[in-house]
């Protein structure tokens, strides 16, 4: 069971977060600052930003510019560490193969060895595309999945894959304690304009007044989670005692091109929607059973598409103005 009184409280408990500049890296940051953490943020900004963290000024926080295929060196105790490196839209995978499939194993590789040397809970952020194209649907944590190794996504999907048995493997042959998270499409403030995700993209292009274009016939679903969701279970997950992967996202499912008209509502855009091929190895469906996070970490989504949507419609249109004043869009 959870103990969030004895883990919080801790005087000055020692985070380590990689990819911490990214979308959910800097989320996780913010959030454990709060919580009285030491954090420290290790990222090469290869799809981070710097501005995602600009604002985390307290001597809790630090910085490490560093690419974690390579040995990591951290001085000092580290209580956790949050592997969260890795390109992560479909278009940053398909255009980074090789550092995709190198942060997933020499990262991963790295990170689990510092974990094992400072005797910390290791972390690993992983992903509902370990499940591929699925045949099983809702997708539980026993299934299998069914990934296709070669295709272009098998780059990001075989890293993730390869990251938790190697995961598995320092927990069984080494006894690190370690967790999985399996997450299910994330979306909110800071996910970046042009990473090709249909959550940015789709709001992107309604405040402009340009086409939504939906891949495929638009029949496809996904199930999409609010970040301060994720972030929520995420942390209840690292203080619990859960050694087995655990699904987090939210099981509201609807097709891509239910969600396109969601977005035209929301953001009252008189935009059409048009229809491109769809990429190859497109899952068709995509919804998380999370029966596992709520027995085990008494967790489930809070925020509703709706209100998650809106959040991040206000963020998305402040910086494209903010964008436009600087002459770029
Ligand atoms: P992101 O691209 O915004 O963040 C990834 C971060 O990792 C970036 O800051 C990038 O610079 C950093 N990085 C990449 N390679 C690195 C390396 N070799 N060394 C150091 N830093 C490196 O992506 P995100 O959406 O925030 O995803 C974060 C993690 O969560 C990824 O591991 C991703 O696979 C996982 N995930 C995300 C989602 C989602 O919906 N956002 C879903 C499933 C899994
Ligand atoms: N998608 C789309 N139009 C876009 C971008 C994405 O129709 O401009 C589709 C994509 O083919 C997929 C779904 O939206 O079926 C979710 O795509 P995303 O890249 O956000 O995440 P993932 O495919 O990894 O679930």
């Amino acid at each position: 069971m959870l103990n969030f009184q004895s883990s919080i409280f801790n005087n000055f408990m020692r985070v380590l977060i990689t990819g911490g500049a990214g979308f959910l890296g800097s989320h996780l940051c913010e959030f454990l600052v709060n919580k009285g953490f030491d954090v420290v943020c290790m990222d090469n900004l290869l799809t981070g930003d710097i501005s995602n963290i600009a604002h985390i000024r307290t001597e809790k926080f630090l910085f490490i510019n560093h690419d974690v295929t390579n040995y990591i060196y951290l001085d000092g105790e580290v209580d956790y560490i949050l592997h969260f490196a890795s390109p992560a839209s479909p278009i940053d995978y398909l255009e980074l193969p090789i550092q995709t499939l190198k942060v997933g194993s020499l990262g991963t590789h790295k990170a689990l060895g510092l974990a094992k040397e400072k005797k910390a809970v290791f972390l690993l952020a992983s992903t509902s595309e370990v499940y591929g194209d699925p045949l099983i649907h809702p997708q539980r944590e026993d299934y299998w999945g069914n990934v296709n190794p070669i295709g272009p996504r098998g780059v990001y999907d075989e890293a993730k894959r390869f990251a938790e048995a190697l995961t598995m493997a320092y927990h069984r042959y080494h006894g690190v304690d370690t967790r999985i998270v399996r997450i299910f499409n994330t979306f909110g403030p800071r996910m970046r304009l042009h990473d090709g995700r249909v959550v940015p993209t789709f709001l992107r292009q309604a405040i402009l007044g340009e086409d939504l274009t939906i891949f495929g016939d638009g029949m496809q679903t996904r199930s999409f989670c609010y970040v301060a969701d994720l972030i929520e279970g995420i942390y209840r997950l690292m203080l619990s005692q859960t050694n087995e992967p655990v699904n987090i996202g939210n099981p509201g499912e609807m097709t891509i091109l239910e969600f396109a008209h969601l977005i035209k509502n929301i953001t009252s855009s008189k935009s059409e929607i048009v229809f491109k091929d769809l990429p190859v190895d497109d899952p068709k469906v995509r919804q998380p059973d999370i029966q596992r996070a709520r027995s085990l970490l008494g967790w489930e989504p809070q925020v509703s598409i709706e209100e998650g949507l809106t959040n991040t419609y206000l963020w998305i249109k402040d910086r494209i103005q903010r964008l436009m004043e600087k002459g770029k869009k």
